[in-house]
């Protein structure tokens, strides 16, 4: 998809210079444009916008007001503005900058320097992106990490106590893979990781996630998920792995995985920290009653658990 460049001028005259600049370019997909900075405001609020340019002097409300509204939503923290200066008025420049503009244009503007200026600012985006993107993501499964886990999971935990909706939390682990490691060396150990990340994602659906926990301990969060169906994921998952023939050195490999899972409103659960607490003990209750099992508790803290055959 394009990118949407917003120009915020209160002279339609300048806008239009704008745009009729950088459209001899092939950056930007949209262009949008408002008079005033709480126009403009209003603008990313329902649009995606990838990069801004904007007036300092106009009615209403100002460019360092713009900058100020936009400074207080967190979500809009990497979105660059180039601020429009009028020449000579050094104040303004480092004023702007100082409130979180990521460069300034000098009017009236040579439209070599402007284009130059917006290449610069659409580059550092696209850096943040691709670091944002390897911040959050394990390098060898390439599913999230551990950290971007518990992020997800805060957010999702505060949206089902405020919709008083569901949250289930499984945490699987593959059975005896130290042995696997021990016998086949590491990289049949890796190799499997990488393998076992699809049947997880076929396991789940658009809006769930799947994380690397740690080591060979996967994760997978199902928002508005209550316990029996996420008992009823897990298994599925189980009967896949332990059907699916791993690729092993000389012949295909099989492996068998136990899940441990709770849920949010279901189990006594009042934190993240308890969602976690309760999914690892339903793991280790899989592991001592056998492997190759799921294994969850109810609220009485009855053992209810499916699976385990192999
Ligand atoms: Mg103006």
């Amino acid at each position: 998809m394009g990118l949407s460049i917003l120009i915020i001028d209160d002279s339609k005259a300048i806008r239009d210079t704008v745009k009729e600049y950088l459209q001899k370019t092939s950056l930007f997909e949209n262009y949008l444009e408002a008079s005033n900075g709480l126009e403009g405001f209003k603008i990313m609020l329902k649009q995606n916008i990838d990069l801004v340019i904007c007036d300092i002097v106009m009615p209403g409300i100002s460019g360092f007001q713009f900058l100020a509204l936009k400074g207080s939503k967190p979500e809009f923290q990497e979105i660059q503005v180039i601020m429009l200066t009028a020449e000579g008025s050094v104040d303004q420049k480092v004023k702007g900058l100082e409130q979180g503009a990521s460069d300034y244009v000098i009017k009236p503007f040579d439209p070599a320097e402007l284009i130059a200026r917006v290449k610069v600012q659409l580059k550092i985006r696209s850096l943040q992106e691709s670091l944002r993107e390897l911040s959050i993501t394990d390098g060898l499964t390439k599913t999230y990490n551990r950290r971007y886990l518990i992020e997800l999971m805060k957010k999702e935990f505060y949206r089902a106590k405020r919709n008083k909706s569901s949250l289930s939390f499984i945490l699987l682990d593959i059975d005896h893979f130290k042995s696997i490691n021990d016998t086949y060396g590491h990289q049949q150990g890796d190799s499997i990781l990488a393998d076992l990340v699809p049947i997880l994602e076929k396991g789940i659906r658009r809006h769930e996630y799947v994380a690397r926990y740690g080591g060979e301990e996967f994760a997978l969060l199902l928002p508005e998920t209550d316990l029996k169906g996420a008992m009823i994921v897990g298994e599925k998952i189980r009967r896949e792995v332990q059907g699916f023939k791993f690729t092993g050195q000389n012949e295909p490999l099989n492996i068998t995985i136990s899940l441990g899972v709770a849920t949010f409103h279901d189990n006594n659960i009042e934190t993240v920290d308890h969602l976690i607490k309760a999914a690892d003990d339903a793991l280790y209750r899989a592991k001592r009653n056998g492997r190759n099992r799921v294994e969850s508790v109810d609220p009485e803290d009855r053992i209810f658990g499916i699976g385990g055959e192999g």
